[in-house]
């Protein structure tokens, strides 16, 4: 494979031409610089575009604003201003080259400099460090163009210098690898390895985006693998996991292994479409097994309650990295029910929409075919007489099709009758007896004893309660 720079032109948008040319106008030097012109090259969908410039902050604002173009001072402590073409963001920062790193995590100084060179240089990796102008062509000073066509990720001077200055460069490395399926060039990698523990100085907030980041490239097998001594600094959790054997007849692999074979299977049975839920709860879904492992009189592993616990310990992992609540809850619930049994049966599909339901309000539908594709994913990770169960679920994914289709109820609120029938109808007043009422009939209807039809519903009131 090889990149020309030669196409980069046609492909830079509109407004990233107008604030090169406003700038440049302006007597100082601009490019456009990172992910844009790494994305470019490689062909893939170009995102954001990022401009590096002579100018100071306050002159690339000062030509912007004259040029009737919209700045925000996003970050001028770093030099950074975001100027608004066309709709479109594009953030304008001023060369810079980072001072030193003492707490690993922000430079103690920013100084501004006024050689592209040096700010390239700043940079993470060589995919990340070069620029491009329209006319002056692509700027790649560290063999970045190279690095691309190898499929590599290689530090941008010293490695060990690097990641010790920030050591969410690690996470970094990681992801830009997941996601491009390259690998990370060997200097780089001792380096990072021996950096991984940096990460517990930096904030949970920061190493759960770059986590995520992963997470949803559904490389994730991939990163466990290649690179455990990172995915175990950024969560600790997992640690336990690699190695432990299981010794269950029904197991074949540690619970480590078993979790990458896991995360590859659901992004079969998904075809790479698996949603960040299902990629998170797939991950994280056997964290539990560590902490509750029992050894039987016949040195047999037992691990009951792992779901429970895995739900809770998952709670705590994505909790403290600031992802929000209602994800939280959503992968919580994959684990929590990633072991129930679910039967290609009226009853025994309804009982688990309304579990899913009770605890992710609107979610049941979608995610009950997360949990079948978690559990097929499981089903053909752990020995292969186990993997009949997936096929079982191909079976019960039709009959839960069928079920929906019939618009059962999900909760109280979908049932033919509502409080103020039961308050009616049974003589009593507003109150808890009038819901747990309401979630007899829901499981009346769950269990097939009647259906969601008032009459029936009325009648098995007066009767049958
Ligand atoms: P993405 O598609 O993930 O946004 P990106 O390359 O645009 O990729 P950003 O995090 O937006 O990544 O950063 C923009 C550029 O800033 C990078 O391409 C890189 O040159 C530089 N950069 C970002 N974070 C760091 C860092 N921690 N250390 C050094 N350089 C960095
Ligand atoms: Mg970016």
């Amino acid at each position: 494979m090889s990149y020309s720079s030669d196409g980069l032109a046609y492909g830079l948008p509109h407004h990233a031409l107008k604030i090169l040319d406003v700038l440049e106008r302006s007597g100082a030097e601009a490019w456009v610089v990172g992910g844009w012109v790494r994305d470019a090259l490689l062909g893939a969908p170009c995102h954001d575009v990022d401009v590096t410039t002579s100018a100071r902050w306050q002159d690339a604002k000062a030509a912007l604003v004259a040029d009737g173009i919209p700045v925000h001072e996003t970050g001028t402590a770093h030099g950074t201003i975001t100027a608004v073409v066309d709709g479109e963001p594009v953030e304008v920062t001023t060369y810079r080259s980072d001072g030193i790193y003492s707490d690993h995590r922000h430079p103690d100084q920013v100084v501004f400099v006024s050689d592209v060179k040096e700010d390239l240089a700043r940079r993470d990796f060589t995919i990340n460090a070069m620029a491009y102008h329209p006319t002056r062509g692509l700027l790649d000073l560290f063999g970045g163009r190279e690095d691309l066509e190898r499929g590599v990720i290689r530090a941008v001077g010293n490695p060990a210098q690097r990641f010790a200055e920030d050591a969410l460069r690690v996470l970094r490395a990681v992801r830009f690898a997941a996601r491009l399926g390259f690998v990370v060039e060997p200097h780089t990698h001792v380096a990072l390895v021996d950096a991984a523990s940096g990460l517990a100085d930096i904030a949970q907030e920061r190493i759960g985006q770059e986590m995520d980041g992963i997470v949803r490239t559904g490389k994730v097998a991939w990163a466990l693998e290649a690179e455990p001594e990172v995915m175990c600094a950024a969560i600790p959790e997992l640690t336990a996991m690699i190695g432990f054997d299981q010794r269950s007849p029904w197991h074949a692999y540690t619970v480590m292994d078993h979790t990458i074979r896991v995360c590859r299977a659901v992004e079969e049975f998904t075809a790479g479409l698996a949603t960040p839920e299902l990629r998170w709860a797939g991950f994280l879904h056997d964290v539990g097994k560590p902490v509750t492992c029992t050894i039987d009189n016949i040195g047999r592993g037992h691990f009951w309650g792992h779901p429970k616990a895995g739900a809770a310990m998952c709670e705590t992992i994505l909790g403290r990295m600031a992802f929000p609540k209602d994800f939280i809850t959503r992968v919580c619930t994959l684990i929590r029910y990633h072991d129930h049994m679910v039967y290609p049966m009226t009853r025994s599909i309804r009982r688990t929409l309304v579990k899913i339901e009770q605890v992710c309000p609107g979610y049941a539908r979608s995610l009950i075919y997360q949990l079948i594709n978690l559990k097929r994913a499981d089903a053909v990770s752990k020995v292969p007489r186990a993997s009949y169960y997936a096929i079982e679920l191909d079976k019960v994914s039709t009959a839960v099709r069928k079920e929906l289709a019939t618009n059962p109820p999900l909760c109280i609120a979908d049932l033919a009758v509502d409080g103020r029938d039961v308050m009616e109808l049974m003589h009593i007043p507003a109150g808890p007896v009038v819901g747990s009422i309401l979630h007899e009939l829901l499981y009346a209807v769950v269990n097939c004893e009647i259906d969601n039809d008032r009459d029936q519903m009325i009648k098995y009131m007066t009767k049958g309660l």
